[in-house]
């Protein structure tokens, strides 16, 4: 099972239109620090499905027939955007299993063109395809969100974001089976009062406590945090790693 970051950026992205903070200017210096929108490919056996589609070229990142169908973890923007111009293909189906968000993202329900939405999960469903196990697990956020318990080939990785803390429903089904991997939201540096809708450092590293992982990968990384983490990177402990764009695991 290998699963690539595609992208590892919050809704802004980085660097940020405009800003010239540390790490938005570094990020314009070294293309590798960019962070686009945070999605992911989960690759197991003949199974390629890409998590979330932010990426607005997806037309030229995946050809035809390249991959399975995609994992939508919510249905805001920047996990989102990318399938508003992939539904205009033609001559194929591909398949969209996510939640059953009546609003959806703009007009892609009322037009969805080759894109599939006929097959939501519901909360906990467990479905299998081909090599891979994925389970939805409800998140807390701002819009109704699943993240993914991905098995298969004797590996098990979960895939949060976006989120802060986990529901203790999910956090159950997390901690029946070892996790090899986890990938957890962390858009901000500490802050002094719990954030609403994504992690910050504090309460992405009480995650990762109450789940004991053996490596945790956090993403959906802000300017700001990774400005942060140029003078601290020093606070993460030795299971913990950030993302990048392209990173394979
Ligand atoms: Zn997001
Ligand atoms: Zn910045
Ligand atoms: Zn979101």
């Amino acid at each position: 099972m290998r699963l690539t970051l595609l992208g590892s950026g919050d809704a802004r992205q980085v660097p940020v239109y405009n800003c010239q903070c540390a790490a938005c200017e570094r990020a314009r210096l070294q293309p590798a620090y960019r962070r686009g929108p945070c999605s992911a490919l989960i690759e197991c056996g003949s199974q390629r499905w890409l998590i979330d589609s932010g990426y607005t070229d997806l037309c030229e990142r995946f050809p035809p027939h390249s991959f399975s169908g995609i994992l939508q973890t919510h249905y805001h923007a920047d996990h989102a955007q990318g399938l508003l111009h992939l539904r205009w293909g033609q001559g194929l189906v591909i398949p969209v299993h996510g939640p059953a968000d009546p609003e959806g993202l703009a007009d892609l329900y009322k037009h969805p063109g080759i894109l599939d939405f006929s097959q939501p999960f519901s909360a906990f469903e467990q479905r299998q395809l081909g090599e891979l196990s994925v389970t939805a697990l409800p998140l807390n956020h701002s819009k109704l969100t699943f993240g993914y318990l991905l098995e298969g080939a004797g590996r098990c990785i979960a895939y949060l974001t976006d989120t802060i803390g986990v529901p203790a429903d999910s956090a159950a089904v997390l901690t029946r089976q070892p996790l090899d991997l986890l990938v957890l939201d962390c858009s901000m540096a500490p802050q002094p009062v719990a954030p609403r809708n994504h992690n910050d450092l504090t309460r992405a590293l009480e995650t990762i406590e109450l789940l004991q992982p053996e490596h945790a990968v956090l993403t959906h990384l802000g300017h700001s945090f990774d400005a942060w983490l140029m003078e601290n990177l020093e606070c993460l402990p030795a299971n913990v790693s950030l993302a990048w764009d392209g990173r394979v695991l």
